[in-house]
């Protein structure tokens, strides 16, 4: 079976701007950021499929609940489903960077592992994209070709900046 290519990104910073609030989980916080969309939906184009992985410590902290992070996902779904691109999976990591029994926080790379098993994904020629050390480095575990981008600019350059 062939396999597929894949687009890892990060969430608060590279999907949505998170210059509001250290911690976005309020729909009415969730923005994407500008150009994210249209430079997905290309890269849907070009035959990338899409998975997210981002940590919510915050859960964890109790600072907001599970069930909120998947409201901010649905909207996420929904504001994407408007440009005609669909994401795989959103993988969240609910525990804090104090807590040792974490296999999921990135820079560990567990979760990138997880889905590129069940979507049978080609790391050679699959990529992550972040915007702190922390995520390019989880990407680096798995094999993957990296791009950290400034938190929050203008995404359209990312299908420009991936190359096949
Ligand atoms: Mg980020
Ligand atoms: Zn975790």
């Amino acid at each position: 079976m062939k396999k597929n290519k894949a687009i890892f990104l990060d969430r608060d910073g590279v999907i949505n701007n998170e210059e509001s609030n250290y911690y976005i989980f309020r729909t009415e916080d969730f923005f994407l950021n500008e150009g994210l969309a249209e430079a997905l939906k290309e890269l849907s184009r070009r035959g990338y499929i899409f998975i997210v992985i981002t940590n919510q410590g915050g859960i964890s902290k109790n600072l907001y609940s599970s069930a909120d992070v998947e409201k901010v996902h649905e909207k996420l779904n929904q504001l994407l489903a408007g440009f005609g691109v669909h994401l795989e999976e959103i993988y969240y990591c609910p525990h804090h960077s104090d807590e040792e029994n974490c296999l999921c926080r990135k820079p560990k790379n567990l979760t990138i592992e997880k889905a590129i098993a069940r979507f049978n994904i080609d790391r050679e020629k699959s990529w992550l994209v972040g915007d702190r050390d922390t995520d390019i480095e989880a990407g680096k575990l798995s094999g993957l070709k990296t791009i950290k981008v400034k938190s929050n600019e203008n995404m359209r350059f990312l299908s420009e900046l991936i190359v096949d």
